[in-house]
């Protein structure tokens, strides 16, 4: 075992959980949602393992499993815990160059200059509790808290350790990286009084930032996935009102495709969105699951999907993976296409982003004005940056992914009372900037006039001739004079082609 005095473990996150720092979802999550525990701000999110996360059931809320160096591992939340219903297991096949382990979300750390940190375990080998402190200018530092010795039965091991200076946040751990099975449970960290430290921190190169500025304004961002009409109507025009622009991530092949027309936004409103003053994302081409399609149809889906929302003359930077679902391969093809993209992670985003992984809060049925509020007073008290989700809109909610147009426009005034910073998604990471769309008239017969491949007005042609596909159905919808029509024809041009590949595979 590692002698409690040697420098931090070189313990490395994979790649994309390095570049941020994701804070306070459970605390903010469990305001929004009003469920009975809330936790203080330093204090271990579900210290006891009990709850379940809120997107994913059958995993325990504030908690992630992580390997490295090659460790080959299994996680589970089993039953009965030490304390409670639930605890924590790891257990290591391989541990190759690395560990395993459960690990804490960040939260934030106590304002003490030493604290106690602690859990309860039992484990077939020797295994170290560990905390990993987070400051603001991505500093990461390891340390190690206390080794625990091999125990058959449940056994309390803690440490004090000094706080860096820097430290804004930590992570709560314990480690295995030996073949064998480790249980955790009840964590917790508390400001100690002074005593022997178990590490000493180096903190030389961290540059010192203990004050919280009082006039920082929560950054907020309003979301919408899939382009849905109902939010076109009765939620747009109250963000409108009060010159709140949202970021919309549109499925591309449903626009203006014949059966999506009642439910989804056609090309003339996302144009509209677009001189609004709204980010246009996009979310792929059919609300595809990324995860389930073949590799290598991914890259194509991302380029096309982003090619037809930029025919408009919009700027298109923005992803939003459908489902949330996405895995390396998948996210390294989101990487080369775009400029950024958010999941559905429940969780304030804390610089420095992870421009890949934003996390965001789902806006429910359920959530109420207050709720919201506790989300934003997160965000402030955080200085972090809260991306809201929306879907669609009924005053009178037939499932959760609605919210009350009365209740946004309340949420909207709250905003604007608080004044929350509230701009597009990539507007904050500094990616987008409004302009106008590109109104251009484009003759409809020869397609001059916008930069298309031939390959598009061929298969439009084409289009026209299959079956009588594309005359009388969604295909023509944009078939009008002026700019905005001859645009949205643009839009309906590669709607209708993909609409007609996708018969032709189907
Ligand atoms: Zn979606």
């Amino acid at each position: 075992m590692r002698s409690p005095t040697s420098p931090p473990r070189p313990t490395r996150p994979p790649a994309r959980r390095r570049r941020t720092r994701l804070v306070g979802g459970l605390v903010a999550f469990l305001l929004a949602v009003g469920a009975a525990p809330v936790y203080a701000a330093d204090e271990v999110p579900n210290a006891s393992v009990e709850l379940a996360g809120p997107l994913t059931p059958t995993a325990p809320l504030g908690w992630s499993s992580d390997t490295w160096g090659g460790a080959k591992a299994t996680f589970s939340w089993p039953t009965p815990g030490y304390e409670g219903d639930r605890y924590l297991r790891a257990e290591v096949s391989d541990p190759g160059s690395g560990d395993a382990k459960w690990w804490s979300d960040p939260f934030a750390a106590p304002s003490a200059d030493k604290v106690w940190v602690s859990d309860v375990y039992r484990a077939s080998v020797p295994t170290t509790l560990m905390v990993l402190w987070l400051g603001p200018a991505n500093q990461q530092q390891f340390a190690v808290i206390a080794a625990a010795a091999p125990a058959a039965d449940w056994t309390s091991v803690g440490g004090t350790v000094s706080v860096p200076t820097w430290a804004e946040q930590m992570r709560v751990m314990h480690v295995i990286g030996a073949v064998g099975w480790l249980d955790t449970d009840s964590y917790g960290v508390a400001a100690a009084s002074p005593g022997p430290d178990v590490v000493q921190t180096a903190d030389a190169d961290a540059g010192a930032e203990d004050s919280v500025d009082p006039n920082f304004r929560p950054i907020v961002s309003l979301t919408f996935d899939d382009g849905w009409l109902s939010a076109y109507h009765k939620l747009i025009p109250e963000m409108n009102k009060r010159k709140l622009p949202g970021s919309h991530y549109i499925v591309a092949g449903f626009a203006d495709t014949p059966g999506y027309g009642a439910d989804y936004v056609s090309s003339d409103y996302v144009l509209q969105l677009a001189r609004d003053g709204h980010e246009i994302g996009s979310h792929t081409m059919m609300h595809d699951n990324l995860v389930n399609l073949p590799i290598e149809q991914v890259l194509p889906n991302l380029q096309q999907s982003k090619q037809i929302l930029g025919d408009f003359g919009i700027n298109i930077v923005g992803f939003v993976p459908p489902f949330g679902e996405y895995n390396d391969a998948v996210q390294a093809h989101i990487e080369t296409t775009y400029a950024y993209s958010r999941t559905v992670k429940a969780g304030i985003n804390v610089e420095p982003y992870m421009t890949y992984e934003l996390w965001g809060v789902v806006v429910t049925a359920e959530m109420t004005v207050a709720d919201l509020a506790g989300w934003v007073e997160q965000a402030r008290q955080m200085h972090g940056w809260l991306i809201l989700i929306f879907h669609r809109a009924d005053e009178d909610p037939p499932s959760e992914s609605f919210v009350r147009p009365s209740v946004f426009a309340a949420m909207m005034d709250h905003l604007v009372a608080v004044d929350a910073d509230v701009r597009p998604v990539g507007e904050v990471l500094g990616v987008w900037q409004w302009q106008p769309p590109v109104e251009e008239v484009v003759d409809v017969q020869t397609g001059k006039g916008f930069d298309q491949p031939d390959g598009v007005g061929k298969a439009y042609s084409a289009a026209g001739g299959d079956g009588g596909d594309g005359s009388d159905d969604g295909c023509t919808a944009g078939r009008r004079g002026g700019g905005a029509g001859a645009l949205a024809l643009v839009f309906a041009f590669s709607a209708c082609l993909f609409g007609v590949m996708r018969r032709h595979r189907a």
